[in-house]
């Protein structure tokens, strides 16, 4: 029989080793996702990078990135700008 795995369990089991100086996302305009109904990002990122502030902006927390990928192809925009962190930054799975 194969036992449940808890997400968060394994989530918080990785461990980041964070770039201060380089955020590797970004949104392109704003405006954009001012005017984007829908938001999908609140909801497709496993990390919950993406929030939205009181004023209706995207807040990006790149800091806790899983580097999935969804966010290439989730925004219906294409509003995203989304890249690998820097050599020796971003998420290490080897802890988890
Ligand atoms: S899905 Fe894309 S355009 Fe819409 S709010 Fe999120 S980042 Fe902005
Ligand atoms: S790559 Fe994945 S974990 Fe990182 S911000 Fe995009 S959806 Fe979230």
């Amino acid at each position: 029989m194969v036992g449940s795995v808890n997400i968060d369990e394994k989530i918080s089991s990785v461990k980041f080793f964070v770039d201060e100086e380089y955020p590797h996302l970004r949104i392109k305009d704003e405006k954009v996702c001012l005017k984007c109904n829908e938001k999908p990002c609140l909801n497709f990122c496993p990390a919950g990078v993406y929030r939205l502030t009181e004023e209706g902006s995207i807040l990006i927390s790149y800091q806790a990135c899983l580097e999935c990928g969804s966010c290439r192809i989730g925004c219906p925009f294409e509003n995203i700008i989304w890249s690998y962190p820097r050599g020796g930054f971003g998420v290490n799975y080897k802890f988890g």
